[in-house]
């Protein structure tokens, strides 16, 4: 192969808009049979709204989504941003500050708030503060328990729509011959809403960053050459681990730092997930021209 060549391919790259990190992406490009992706600000927008605020008995409404919002205040996750502007949409609550704020990718976050200590995430989170929490189940939308001072207070539900690009790149995707894989830290209710609207039917859920990237090792012993498309801090471990790393330009920096290629395309405001599929064509077209 010529390096030249390859240049003119990531040339190429960018009027399609991706950004593609040196030549070695473009040969792994070419390999690629089994396409992971992550769900939320991936397959779906990350733009969420909140559906419902479920505060136990002794909590108020607004109790729950003032501490709830006065940590996500602090955090970039997209569920953060939807509790935060539904207690916006509150009358009369206004948010204190939070200290000692912790994210912790791919379970929830925590904070001081008011001299409380808050924790706001999935149920693995509150176990690990020793709170078991009986999950909400089968509900399509991802849910968040809220708890403070140790004991679960309630929890909140939100919802996120598919980017519209998402069907579009699954089936272009599909005609290549390649297999899709969901791979994401929400529950398996959750996912499997999502599954079911695109179509997709392999499903991996609950997981940890440690775990996206372990399965994407796993695949990767099992044969397969795998691409990883991402968003969030909890996919940097499995986008490093994937033959080749696609990160979503408005996700997080340690996911775009952690991949090979970038997606920068964009339509009516938001990204175009079909131009990882024309990356992955213009790969094996490029190594063709200089064979
Ligand atoms: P995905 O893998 O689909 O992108 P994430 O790993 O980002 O999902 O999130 C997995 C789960 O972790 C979410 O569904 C949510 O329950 C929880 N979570 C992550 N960050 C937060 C946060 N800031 N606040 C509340 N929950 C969070
Ligand atoms: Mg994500």
């Amino acid at each position: 192969a010529t390096p030249t060549a390859l240049l003119v391919g990531t040339g190429r790259g960018a009027q399609l808009g991706v950004l593609i990190r040196g030549v070695a992406a473009l040969e792994s490009a070419r390999r690629i049979d089994t396409i992971v992706l992550d769900k939320t600000g991936t397959l779906t927008s990350g733009r969420m709204r909140v559906t419902g605020v479920h505060p136990l008995p002794e909590v108020s409404r607004s109790e729950l989504l003032r501490l709830a919002a006065a940590v996500e205040a602090c955090s970039e996750h997209p569920v953060a941003h939807a509790i935060v502007i539904a207690a916006g949409a509150e009358d009369g609550l206004s948010l204190p500050p939070a200290d000692a704020f912790h994210a912790e990718p791919g379970l929830g976050a925590r904070g001081t708030v008011d001299q409380v200590r808050v924790t706001i995430g999935n149920a693995r989170l509150l176990a690990l503060d020793g709170i078991d929490v009986d999950q909400v189940t089968g509900s399509a939308d991802t849910v968040v328990y809220v708890a403070w001072d140790g004991q679960l207070r309630g929890w909140i539900t939100i919802a996120d729509t598919l980017r519209e690009s998402t069907v579009p790149m699954l089936r272009r995707l599909r005609a290549l011959g390649l297999r899709p894989v969901l791979l994401t830290g929400d529950s398996l209710a959750a996912a499997e809403g999502v599954a079911a609207q695109v179509g997709l039917t392999e499903v991996i859920a609950d997981v940890t960053p440690e775990a996206k990237a372990a399965t994407v090792r796993r695949l990767r012993d099992e044969g397969a050459t795998v691409a990883m498309i991402g968003d969030g801090v909890n996919d940097a471990a499995a986008l490093a681990e994937a033959d080749l790393g696609v990160a979503i330009a408005t996700g997080s920096d340690v996911a775009i730092e952690a991949s090979d290629v970038t997606i920068v395309r964009a339509r009516a405001g938001t990204v175009d997930l079909t131009a990882v599929v024309d990356a992955l064509s213009l790969a094996r077209a490029t190594l063709r021209t200089i064979k």
